[in-house]
């Protein structure tokens, strides 16, 4: 593509919205349609009486690719949105009442993990050591790189092979570490991008190194203020953001892609669309007129897919400065809960959450002596478990605060202002996900790289996907790099 071409990208999810500066910096007049009235995707922002809830992404890490982004783009990354540092990374719990503090502090943590189990320190050091290897390959060389070609993939074999990539991420931390809760204190990293930590390529334990490298940061005024720091480097580039546009269908022509339809029927043309929609409601609804549509959409569903999530949004006329700003509440199981949530077909009893208390880092977030939060829940996808969340839903609700008033938030229903939920039904009918999921296709080992959809269709020439569920996956990291690998793919295509 040169300077006088065009580009559609659909859907302004991270992923959407790194390519679209990406491209509108090169001179690519882009247009991202949003089918929400904000834009973000899962990094959307509620707000009900004074109380700001971040939708989804609040542990944000590797600030260099962002700030990579905006140099791109000729522009400054403090000039649109400031990164406080979090510390602890997080505050891991379990029901017995201890907890771990996971923080960059060699010290500290070599203090709680010889508290522990002694023998744990030096192992952990192997592991660490492990972690930023792969790191180094996973990461750093083939993080935003396409892989359109199986030669690709035999390329990086002989160094997937040298790290064990076939182990799981439970497995190779349990070579290093024997004590349990350690062993999860280093192994749920994977749960954040959808990975199953018993099943998915120990590749993933990348993240513990890459938290070690860069930190964990927290934008000043939330995660939607990075988003709204996006458009508006896109804007300011000359982009044109519309929201409120789903888009019905991108027109074909041939093996060529011509624009796309809105659902009220307006058309953009374009010499290039890429998607950040769900990859199967891409394939199966936008494409669905198209034959490749139809026969890749098969193709993915037969794939496997993350789990979704529970997700309870409540504002508290109460300050819990006793709570960190991200904590992980451990439950009674651990092995079997994920096996659970990753292919049972019912909820499980017991949970394990992850509480977002943003209040810890910026107040703003809530009105003067409140606090906003979030609870997750990881559950099974809707094709495992077809729940009506719509009767499971509250339910569910009220378990989750009683479990939270009882351990960790004293007062909590007698605080509570404000709550919402999202469930996996609302990942399916507000973000078009495939079976509610959260993550889109699981990161196994044989749906990762090339055995992911592609960054540019095999058939349609100028089609492209970006987001969670094209390479390298799910995360902020993950879809600032698919932007990265796209933008590379559109930008060298001669139109
Ligand atoms: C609750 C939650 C917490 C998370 N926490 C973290 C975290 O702490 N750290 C982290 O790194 N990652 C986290 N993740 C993962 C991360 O948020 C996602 O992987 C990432 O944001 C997905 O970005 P994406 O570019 O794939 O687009 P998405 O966010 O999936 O956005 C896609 C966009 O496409 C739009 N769209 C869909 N269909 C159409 C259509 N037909 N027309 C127009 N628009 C359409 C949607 O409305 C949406 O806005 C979390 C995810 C969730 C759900």
């Amino acid at each position: 593509m040169n300077a006088s071409n065009t580009a559609v990208v659909v859907g302004a999810g991270f992923g959407g919205l790194a390519l679209a500066i990406r491209l509108q910096a090169q001179g690519v007049q882009t247009t991202l349609l949003e089918k929400r009235d904000k834009p973000g995707g899962r990094a959307y922002v509620y707000e009900d009486e004074g109380f700001v809830f971040d939708a989804g992404p609040t542990v944000i890490t590797d600030p260099s690719a962002l700030e990579e982004l905006f140099t791109a783009a000729g522009r400054r990354m403090a000039d649109y949105v400031e990164l406080l540092p979090v510390s602890p990374f997080y505050r891991l719990c379990w029901e017995d009442g201890s907890h771990f503090d996971y923080a960059n502090d060699q010290e500290a943590l070599d203090r709680q993990i010889h508290a522990r189990n002694p023998a744990d320190v030096a192992g952990y050091r192997r592991f660490l050591a492990y972690s930023q290897a792969v790191f180094a390959e996973g990461y750093l060389k083939l993080g935003a790189v396409p892989f359109l070609s199986f030669r690709d993939m035999i390329s990086a074999g002989p160094q997937l092979a040298r790290l064990q990539a076939w182990r799981s991420v439970y497995g190779i931390v349990s070579r290093f570490i024997q004590d349990e809760q350690l062993r999860q204190a280093f192994s749920f990293h994977s749960l954040l991008v959808g990975g199953n930590p018993f099943a998915t390529s120990s590749i993933y334990t990348l993240i513990h190194a890459l938290e070690r490298q860069w930190g964990v940061w927290f934008p000043r005024g939330g995660t939607g203020a990075l988003v709204r720091g996006l458009v508006e480097l896109f804007e300011d580039l000359g982009g044109r953001i519309e929201l409120n546009a789903p888009v019905a269908a991108i027109e074909t022509q041939g093996t060529r892609v011509t624009g796309v339809r809105l659902e009220d029927g307006r058309l953009f043309k374009a010499d290039a669309v890429a998607s950040n929609a769900d990859v199967v409601h891409t394939y199966a609804h936008l494409l669905g007129a198209h034959p490749r549509g139809a026969a890749q959409a098969d193709a993915l569903r037969k794939k496997r897919f993350s789990n979704s999530l529970f997700v309870l949004y409540f504002g508290l006329d109460h300050h819990h400065d006793q709570l960190r700003h991200h904590t992980v509440c451990f439950g009674p199981r651990y092995r079997e809960l994920i096996t659970e949530i990753f292919g049972g077909n019912a909820l499980a009893d017991d949970f394990s959450l992850y509480l977002h208390a943003p209040c810890i880092t910026d107040a703003s977030l809530a009105p003067p002596g409140c606090g906003s939060h979030y609870v997750l829940a990881p559950v099974p996808h809707l094709g495992n478990a077809p729940i009506d969340w719509t009767v499971e839903g509250p339910r569910y609700r009220d378990r989750i605060f009683d479990y939270l008033e009882q351990r960790y938030m004293p007062g909590l229903r007698s605080q509570l202002v404000t709550s919402r939920i999202f469930t996996p039904l609302d990942f399916r009918d507000e973000l078009n996900a495939h079976l509610g999921s959260a993550f889109s296709l699981e990161p196994i080992l044989t749906q990762s790289a090339w055995f992911r959809p592609h960054n540019r269709d095999a058939d349609l020439s100028n089609l492209y996907l970006v987001g969670a569920g094209t390479h390298p996956g799910a995360g902020v990291p993950g879809v600032i790099g698919s932007a990265k690998a796209t933008a590379g793919l559109m930008l060298e295509a001669q139109a």
